[in-house]
């Protein structure tokens, strides 16, 4: 039976049978038994599938993985670490030394340091493009040895909108995929694959889960992009790999090709697997996933109206506004709502910015974001601090954003908190 996407969080992964849990079990176990030397020796050999050790693979992160896949409508997913490890495994998967790829400038600092300077340190040179230049623009930074376009749905902190549409058509135009970080609207607003992307990445420790519990990450693939019919340029998936006794990915394994490298080379290799009990508490989160995001999609539209109309408020970004630059994108890709992190800046100096966080009650002033709590952050003396002011600007940051995450608590009382700093500043 085909499920909505609410059914799917809840049920989606883990199908117990005849008495086993109803809860998903934590398989906190590094490794599984066998009961002949055959059967371990084809798992090797990816001849049958199974589990031997969790760096590979591990019943309780797999079934977290299905549902992850299931809800962005993925062929397949791998859970990481980290989002960073998503982000990175996402492109080091089709990228090598000497090879290129194209990013979007409005994207998370981490990824912007993760694609500016340690990609370049592996010999991976990434050209970061402004998402919203007219076509030509683009195509202009694309070379012979460009492997993909990668772009963030909703960008952090900044709240773009990238109009993944255009730019999946630009991308496969010169046969390259497009790779979505799709953290902020989660597919319970957007899902990337359906407006062409190739893969989507996530960070899971925002909103998929929720509360602030664990930190990790998802590479989700489509299965939609044709490997093979530029076979030139991702030897990696369609020539043979020396590391796996010959075996050519998109001939053994079809559309599941590119999971399967990053496991069987990545996650071998680099091994950046989350923990069964962090895919465990990251299930709990997805169980109310589709509740959460509405609410604080809810909450987020009444913070940035009251904002918008705040006399110590110089301007506010948030794509649910009517007046917004990314309004209409908003209203393409995800007319639910967008997400509940909002960016605006005070009147006054960097000073008063500070203050008006420091009067603050219960909205905590912390790194994090996209979760259960109200949180503010400024990314110029917080996230994005090692940014020159030039790169700040590159990476569309302006210095008195304070990035406001509204999380689900009563929205009165997030008014009156905010109000109330602003009163003291
Ligand atoms: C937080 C974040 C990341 C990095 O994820 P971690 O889980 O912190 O490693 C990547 N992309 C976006 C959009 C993020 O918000």
């Amino acid at each position: 039976m085909k499920k909505n996407l609410e059914t799917i969080c809840i049920h989606g992964g883990w199908k117990p049978r005849k008495g086993e849990p109803q809860q998903l079990p934590i398989y906190q176990s590094t490794t599984f038994r066998y009961e002949t030397s055959d059967q371990m020796a084809r798992l090797f050999d990816l001849k049958d599938e199974g589990y031997f050790y969790t760096r590979l693979a591990n019943p309780t992160n797999d079934a977290v993985a299905r549902k992850v896949a299931a809800l962005e409508g993925g062929v397949g997913c791998v859970l990481t670490s980290s989002g960073q490890a998503a982000s990175f495994y996402a492109v080091f998967n089709i990228c090598e030394a000497g090879d290129h790829f194209v990013s979007t400038n409005a994207i998370y600092g981490g990824t912007y340091n993760l694609f500016a300077v340690t990609l370049k340190k592996l010999g991976i040179e990434c050209t970061f493009v402004d998402a919203d230049a007219p076509d030509e623009e683009i195509q202009k930074a694309i070379r012979p040895n460009t492997k993909c376009i990668f772009g963030e749905t909703i960008s952090n902190p900044g709240g773009n909108i990238l109009d993944i549409e255009r730019l999946a058509r630009l991308a496969h135009r010169n046969g390259l995929p497009l790779i979505v970080d799709n953290t902020f609207p989660t597919p319970i607003n957007c899902r990337p694959f359906e407006w062409g992307a190739d893969v989507v990445t996530h960070s899971t420790t925002k909103y998929m889960d929720g509360h602030a519990t664990q930190v990790g990450g998802a590479v989700v693939d489509s299965g939609n992009f044709d490997w093979d019919a530029h076979a030139d340029k991702f030897p990696g998936l369609t020539k043979p790999d020396e590391s796996y006794h010959g075996l050519t990915y998109t001939k053994s394994f079809g559309k599941l090709a590119y999971c399967t490298k990053l496991v069987s080379q990545l996650m071998r290799d680099l091994g950046s697997i989350p923990a069964p009990q962090n895919a465990f508490l990251l299930n709990l989160g997805l169980e109310t996933l589709h509740l959460r995001v509405a609410r604080h999609c809810e909450n987020a539209q009444k913070v940035a109206e009251w904002l918008q109309q705040n006399p110590r408020v110089a301007w506010v970004n948030y794509a649910g506004l009517p007046g917004n630059k990314y309004h209409a994108l908003a209203q393409k890709y995800m007319p639910n709502g967008t997400c509940g992190v909002i960016a605006f800046g005070l009147k006054g100096t960097r000073e008063d910015a500070i203050r008006f966080m420091d009067n603050l009650d219960f909205i905590s002033i912390v790194t994090h974001v996209a979760d259960a709590r109200t949180c503010v952050l400024h990314p110029a003396s917080h996230t994005h601090r090692q940014l020159s002011d030039e790169q700040l600007r590159e990476a569309g940051v302006a210095p008195d954003l304070i990035r406001l995450s509204v999380g689900i608590e009563n929205i009165d009382d997030i008014l009156q908190d905010l109000e109330n700093a602003m009163q003291k500043m």
